[in-house]
């Protein structure tokens, strides 16, 4: 069992006599204890990195600085693959290998393409119209950011942030979920053990939403904040941050549509859209949870999506074989658990699936038909391994239906009609559109959301610029000023 303590200004303390576990889904076992910080804890963390910020050393650091030192991050967390893949596997029931070889593994690469990053931020230079004007937009680090990450993927997700505010030169305080600490923690045992940031740049609080992450998004030290986690903590921080309009970035909550043409390729579709609905449980934003089948052939579909689910190796997330694991916690299960009752109840019939039991966490790929299109099992985002599949006739009902949510945050189109598939890439009202495929993600394209969804873009070139705040610099070479030339009789104004 590890025991965690926050990591402010450079020292790892322990900010009060209150702790909390966090515990495996699968066993029960405690994999960690972290202390919850209250409003004076996160304070001093604020504090500290506020300090550094001020203190300039890292923001006025070359960015081949910066980007070395997210470099030797990345290289560290690689060597690590393994143990942070266990541990997160632990921790929330990640099967290892997908922890190990897609959350680690992408990570790593992430912090690389932020260590490149850090060297190609640029300005603008605006004064082509009067020669002797020097007219410039010059990015500068916004300031100190509050960084505050989910559990499902809780390297990832922490290293998307860090990795963009570190390399512009911000400083940070990361809160990560109190279902995943250590995993989180990870990155700062590694940055400690090599000394890559200058005290106060990086500090780490653990503890709940409340007290820890609202005094947090609170404090007037905090000058954005950018969140991953549910479209409800999305809309409060919005509104905690709105009090003295910090800046916020908002990571929140999907429905992933995949709209699946009759041409489409049906092997390719559907074991992707296997993969897409049901890894690691279903618990990821972007994961497909409502197939909307064209008639032609929505009777093969099913059969061939329950075919594949079926066999899919749900289990200990400590094996290698295993794809689907628990969900992660007592709190998401029951959720979940909810969501598949109330579908039922309103007159779903399950292809796949539909009966959990047991008292373990685990609950099996499930696959709906017939569920009410307007309905919260339709709408609403369940995070757990329930797919909903609705049919269509025509485009026109393919897109009400896949437009149908508030949300807006990813979906996929399949046909082998280019021109169809893309027309209906453009028509979804989501942020980001898989064509022939799901799940794909790279460091150099951004992502985010829209509507219920989020505000803001991560990773890319976009991601890095949610951590700048721009200056307008004017340089006036003239050899009058031009105002009182022009008051005094000049020709018209120029500017
Ligand atoms: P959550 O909203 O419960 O918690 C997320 C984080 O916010 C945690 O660290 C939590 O402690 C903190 N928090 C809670 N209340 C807070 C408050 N009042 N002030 C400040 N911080 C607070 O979400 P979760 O259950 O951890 O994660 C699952 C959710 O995350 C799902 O809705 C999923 O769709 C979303 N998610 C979105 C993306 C994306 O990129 N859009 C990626 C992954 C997960």
């Amino acid at each position: 069992m590890r025991e965690l303590r926050n990591h402010v200004g450079g020292r790892w303390v322990i900010p009060g006599d209150e702790l909390f576990e966090s515990t495996s889904p699968s066993t029960g076992e405690v994999v960690a204890t972290a202390p919850v910080t209250f409003a004076d804890g996160v304070d001093e963390a604020a504090k500290a990195a506020r300090a550094a910020f001020e203190d300039g050393s890292w923001r006025r650091a070359r960015g081949s600085d910066r980007g070395a030192a997210l470099l030797a991050l990345a290289d560290a967390l690689e060597e690590r693959e393994a143990e942070v893949g266990e541990l997160m596997a632990r921790e929330m029931g990640k099967p290892v290998r997908i922890a190990r070889g897609r959350e680690v593994a992408g990570a790593v690469d992430r912090l690389r393409y932020f260590a490149g990053a850090a060297r190609l931020v640029s300005g603008r230079f605006t004064g082509a119209s009067v020669e002797e004007l020097w007219d410039m937009e010059v990015p500068e680090p916004v300031g100190v950011c509050a960084l505050i990450v989910p559990w499902n993927d809780p390297v990832d997700l922490a290293v998307r942030k860090m990795g963009a505010a570190l390399a512009v030169g911000c400083s940070v305080v990361v809160k990560p979920s109190e279902v995943t600490p250590a995993s989180t923690a990870v990155l700062f045992e590694i940055a400690d053990e090599l000394d890559l940031f200058p005290p106060g740049v990086i500090n780490l609080i653990h503890g709940p939403g409340n007290p820890t992450g609202e005094a947090l998004v609170g404090h007037l030290d905090v000058d954005k904040v950018s969140f991953t986690g549910s479209t409800g903590t999305g809309r409060r921080i919005m509104e905690v941050a709105s009090r003295r309009l910090a800046r916020v970035s908002l990571e929140c909550g999907g429905k992933a549509p995949a709209v699946v043409f009759a041409d489409a390729d049906l092997d390719r579709c559907l074991d992707a859209l296997t993969y897409g609905a049901f890894m690691y449980a279903g618990q990821s934003c972007t994961a497909c949870t409502r197939l909307i089948v064209e008639d032609a052939v929505h009777d093969r579909v099913v059969e061939g999506i329950v075919r594949r689910s079926r066999d899919l190796a749900m289990g200990d997330p400590l094996e290698e074989a295993t794809f689907v694991g628990p969900m992660a916690s007592r709190e998401q299960y029951d959720r979940a658990v909810g969501f598949l009752e109330l579908g039922l109840s309103e007159g779903a019939t399950a292809a796949l699936g539909g009966e959990p039991g047991g008292d373990d966490l685990y609950l099996a790929p499930t696959v709906l038909l017939d569920v009410p299109h307007a309905g919260k099992v339709a709408t609403e985002e369940i995070f757990g391994p329930i797919l909903a599949v609705h049919r269509f006739s025509d485009e026109a009902e393919a897109l009400a239906l896949a437009n149908g949510t508030r949300y807006g945050l990813a979906g996929s189109v399949w046909s082998q009609d280019i021109s169809r598939a893309l027309r209906i890439a453009r028509r979804l009202d989501v942020a980001d559109v898989w064509v022939n495929t799901h799940y794909v993600r790279q460091a150099e394209t951004s992502f985010g959301g829209r509507h219920l969804s989020g505000i803001g873009r991560e990773l890319g070139m976009a991601g890095v610029e949610e951590y700048l705040s721009w200056k307008r610099v004017c340089i006036d070479t003239r050899s009058s000023y031009h105002l009182k030339d022009w008051f005094e009789g000049g020709e018209g104004f120029r500017g």
